[in-house]
Order: structure tokens, then sequence, then C-alpha cells
């Protein structure tokens, strides 16, 4: 069933605008429409497919965060980068959160909880789809939820809990956060990284930014947007660290999307030129990583 968001997620504002029409480049080709709210400027798909129709918009081969095995340039390239962002990812949660028990929503097939597994932590993942939670399973090992809502947990139980590119892809935003919250010791960390829709690459190909991912990604945070949403949760932001691969990647994807064709070298050029670009303006990186604590009290 198609749902019509008549409530902002963020604020609880009724009054929404047009804000850009975009195609799903991925996969069908169907168009959505992206609103704003009034109230706090929060963008999101609306209407959007229900919680029981969006799957059909995972079903392909290509989706690379749920793909296992690929051979061709693009998902080489990826996976080389996902090494590199996964020691990237440990670095930032280990400034953070020392030792302990981590939770990763969205896990896919594993990787950065093994990752965290060898430097010492205790893991656990939640991953809804079902390939990649099997291959998570049994290729490596990891010990992997269906839903958060099937956690076997006691309240306040991960020191640390990270949601990388997931949040924007989950229906029930208060119901999932209000599970992070029981789920995250006091002074536990929670790590969330986002694409921002307010980047110099999101300006450079508007709706044809690969980013907006209609309508798997459902909502297109900003770093403003997100600030609200994380206040309004009882999250304090402890810092905000830009994901400066992603640039590379979505402009890479974004130019197919655009001229039918990948040209590799007009992604490094306008890459590198939305880094560039993040660091001297205020509309910040391609994608985000927030780092964040409950607000005591
Ligand atoms: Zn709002």
């Amino acid at each position: 069933m198609t749902e019509k968001l008549t409530q902002c997620p963020v604020c609880r504002g009724g009054n929404f605008s047009g804000y850009l029409e975009v195609k799903d480049h991925f996969l069908t080709g169907e168009t959505f429409q992206i609103q704003y709210c009034q109230g706090c400027g929060f963008r999101f798909v609306n209407p959007r497919p229900g919680n029981t129709e969006i799957g059909r918009y995972y079903q392909s081969e290509d989706y690379i965060s749920h793909g296992v095995e690929k051979r061709d340039l693009i998902s080489r390239l990826y996976k080389q980068a996902r090494t590199f962002s996964i020691r990237k990812k440990y670095s930032i949660v280990h400034k953070y959160a020392t030792t302990g028990k981590i939770l990763d929503i969205g896990c896919g097939t594993g990787e950065f909880l093994a990752y965290c597994r060898s430097k010492g932590f205790s893991i656990t993942g939640v991953e809804p789809g079902e390939k990649a939670r099997h291959f998570a399973r049994t290729e490596n090992r990891i010990p992997v939820s269906e839903q958060l809502s099937g956690l076997t947990v006691q309240p306040a139980y991960f020191d640390c809990i990270t949601l990388w590119h997931v949040l924007e892809h989950i229906h029930d935003l208060d119901e999932t956060i209000g599970r992070v919250k029981e789920l995250l010791a006091a002074d536990g960390t929670l790590v969330i990284a986002l694409p921002n829709s307010n980047s110099w690459d999101k300006n450079r190909y508007r709706e044809f930014w690969a980013a907006f991912d209609v309508p798997r990604h459902l909502y297109h945070f900003t770093a403003k947007t997100f600030g609200e949403f994380a206040a309004r949760n009882g999250f304090e932001l402890q810092k905000t660290i830009p994901q400066k691969l992603d640039a590379y990647y979505v402009s890479m994807l974004s130019e197919k999307y655009l001229h039918g064709k990948i040209n590799y070298l007009k992604a490094l050029i306008f890459g590198f030129w939305s880094n560039l670009q993040a660091r001297r303006r205020d509309t910040g990186h391609s994608s985000l990583i927030f780092v964040l604590k409950m607000k005591k009290g």
C-alpha cells in the first residue's frame, strides 16, 4: 500500500511543499515526489511505498549494499573503498567506545562487525535483507537478527550503536529511535551516517543525484534537519565527520543517471570538487557521519 505522510517525521508539522520530482534511476524508472516540511525544512518522499510494498524496490542483483559477490570494475572499486571505509568507520567508533558491545543496524553482509570483532568488540547485527543476512551469518559468522524488535537483550546493553546509511531507509523512525534509546547504555555512543541533501554534488546533479535513490531512501536529511531530529529525540551531537569517498561514488553514479554512461574522469573531478566546496561553504560534504550521545537527565 502507498502511504501518505500527514505529519512531519521530525517536527510533527503538517504543512508540506513540493521540493523535487525524482525518478528511481536505479531500478524501476518510477517517479516519486520529494516534499519538504514548511516548519523545519525536512525533506522526504511523499507519498511513499509502505513497508509491505517497498521490498520490490530492492529486488535487484545490483543493489550494491546488499550484493554479495560481483566482479565488474565498479563492484571491485566499491569493495576496495569498502575496506578503506570499514577502517575509517572503526577509527571513529574507537575514539568514543574503546571496547564493549556494539550493535550495527543494517549490517549488510557484516564486514564492519567482523572487523570490530577482530579488535575485541562483542558484536551484534540487524539486517532485514535475507541474502545479506544469510551471508553475514554463514560467511562472517555474525549473530544477526532480522529485525531490531527481535533482539532479546537487556535494556542499555550496547556501548555503541551504528547505522551506516540505514536510517534513510527505515519507515518507522520513531519506533527505531525509541528502540535505539532503550538499547544504548546511558553513556553509550550512537553513530549515524547519512547522505547530505544540501551538498555541492546534490546541487550539481539535482534530480539525477544518486543519493536521492528514491524510493529506497525515504528521507533526505541535511546537517540542519538531522540536528533537529537528534535534539528532539534526546541526543546531543558530539561531532560531524565527512565521508569523503562518498562524493566520488555518488558523482560516478549520478553521471551515469544523467548521461546514461559511467565517466570515471568526471566522477573523479566532481567528487574532488564536491569535497573542496564542502570545506569552503557551509553546505557540507556529500555524506556525513554524526556522532551522538544521549542527553543526561
Ligand atoms: Zn518538520
